[in-house]
């Protein structure tokens, strides 16, 4: 589903460059829940950016579902990503002058779903991380939990192949991320791909498998017990 190879990315800093991939080889197959550790810094958003096709790697390979991604302008980029690829964030990026049905239906526009269909498809998908009466709630109306659960429910409107989250339990408390891990447990379970970002042990803990980053380089990759009981 995802495969990297000698992957390499900088930044540049004035006139000299920050490395901050370097080299890094990943293969991550359909259906997998993998979680990709590192101290703050160590490249884990900027290898989240580029999988997710936000940003590009400087040089190395990179296939999404088997398609090898190189010079995507813009617009083909966004084509790429509303067909495979769903996002949660820490500070789960929704908009804050639509309800929470406008903000999951959002997606579906890009896909050019007439409003009947988007707002019946949306409120399917609310219904299904439990916040079907909170449908016509502004995003300043709920609660960080809440709203994460709108993210996720966003995410996963267009049925992507893969479902990336950047530290989606960052901003919240520790039941509320228990409840965020469960549905992201879920997802997977239905057989969607799930790569997520973590600093918490206790999160990337209950995936199916570690990978760590540090200085750049990814110096462990590791199937947790949960895979190896199943
Ligand atoms: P992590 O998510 O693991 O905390 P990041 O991937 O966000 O780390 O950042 C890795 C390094 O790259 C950090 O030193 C960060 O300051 C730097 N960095 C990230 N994004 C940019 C950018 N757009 N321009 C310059 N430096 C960046
Ligand atoms: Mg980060």
């Amino acid at each position: 589903m995802i495969k990297i190879e000698k992957l390499h990315k900088s930044y540049p800093i004035g006139k000299d460059s920050l490395h901050v991939l370097k080299g890094l080889d990943l293969h991550i197959k359909e259906g997998e829940f993998v979680a990709i550790m590192g101290s703050s810094g160590s490249g884990k958003s900027t290898l989240l950016n580029i999988v997710g096709l936000l940003d590009e790697h400087d040089s190395g390979n990179y296939y999404l579902n088997g398609q090898l991604i190189e010079k995507l302008d813009e617009k083909k980029a966004a084509i790429l990503r509303n067909k495979f690829l769903g996002f949660v964030f820490q500070s789960f990026n929704l908009i804050n002058y639509k309800t929470a049905v406008e903000n999951v239906a959002l997606p579906l526009y890009y896909q050019g779903i007439g409003r009947k269909e988007r707002h019946d498809i949306a409120m399917q998908y609310l219904r299904k991380v439990g916040l079907e009466d909170w449908a016509n709630h502004l995003p300043s109306e709920m609660s960080g939990g809440q709203k994460q659960r709108v993210a996720i429910a966003r995410a996963l409107v267009t049925k992507p192949k893969v479902v990336l989250a950047d530290e989606p339990t960052g901003a919240l408390d520790s039941t509320t991320s228990e409840a965020v891990m469960e549905m992201l447990k879920e997802i997977n379970r239905e057989g969607m791909t799930v790569f997520v970002i973590t600093h918490e042990e206790d999160i990337a803990e209950q995936t199916d498998r570690i990978v760590r980053l540090k200085d750049g380089v990814i110096i462990s990759d590791e199937l947790t017990n949960n895979k190896a009981t199943v």
